[in-house]
């Protein structure tokens, strides 16, 4: 299977073109497809195997092929660290850079201020930890009811890290129309629970 076969936005291939790889990974082969068609997925895999852009490919495509109503956002990607929001964000700025969307990357560290002017500008895609990205809620600035697509990232990091009431949180924020993109290293009994609670009928992929 080749890139070209995947069905991705012209300009997506482009940029997947231009990095070098020749053929996607197990995982991005098994991903894309199902993400494409709408659904839901659940990937089992753990990093190093291009499972960032297993979910970044699809996601931006699915946003090229619909259409931007308000300034506000129709994707949210949460990741359990600062250093792996910024990744992906980085991710995101290579595979999308011959489209027009934009993103805003929510993490500590960072001033309210200079993400607040970004949000207020208008964003196609959120990528956030998941305590600022409620911080930011309850600052009132956010409104996720236009989100279309949300990934969740290293879910069994964010268990380890106490951050499934978050998680649950803010899948509860976003339109029960979403699809979501949930990958995972491992399956604990929790990571099950939250799967069997807000994924609907997944594409499960395990590499
Ligand atoms: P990830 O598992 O998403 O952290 O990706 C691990 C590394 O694999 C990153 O450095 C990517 O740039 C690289 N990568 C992702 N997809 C591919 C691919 N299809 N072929 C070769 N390298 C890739």
């Amino acid at each position: 299977i080749k890139f070209s076969d995947l069905k991705l936005d012209a300009k997506v291939l482009k940029a997947v073109e231009e990095t070098g790889y020749e053929t996607p990974t197990p995982i991005q082969a098994g991903a894309i497809p199902p993400a494409l068609e709408g659904r839901d997925v659940l990937g089992i895999a753990q990093t190093g195997t291009g499972k960032t852009a297993g979910f970044t490919l699809p996601m931006i495509t699915m946003l090229k092929r619909g259409r931007a109503r308000a300034r506000m956002p129709r994707s949210l990607v949460l990741a359990p660290t600062r250093e792996l929001a910024a990744q992906v964000a980085e991710n995101f700025d290579t595979y999308a850079k011959y489209t027009k969307l934009t993103k805003a990357l929510l993490i500590g560290g960072v001033s309210f201020k200079e993400q607040d002017n970004l949000i207020d500008r208008g964003v196609d895609v959120l990528i956030a930890t998941p305590g600022r990205l409620l911080d930011h809620f309850e600052r009132g600035k956010l409104i996720l009811s236009d989100v279309k697509i949300m990934v969740v990232d290293e879910a069994d990091r964010m268990l380890d890290m106490g951050f499934i009431p978050d998680i649950e949180r803010i899948f509860g924020l976003t339109p029960f129309t979403r699809q979501t993109l949930f990958f995972s290293a491992t399956m604990a009994p929790e990571i099950e629970r939250i799967t069997n609670t807000f994924l609907s009928n997944p594409a499960k992929i395990e590499v």
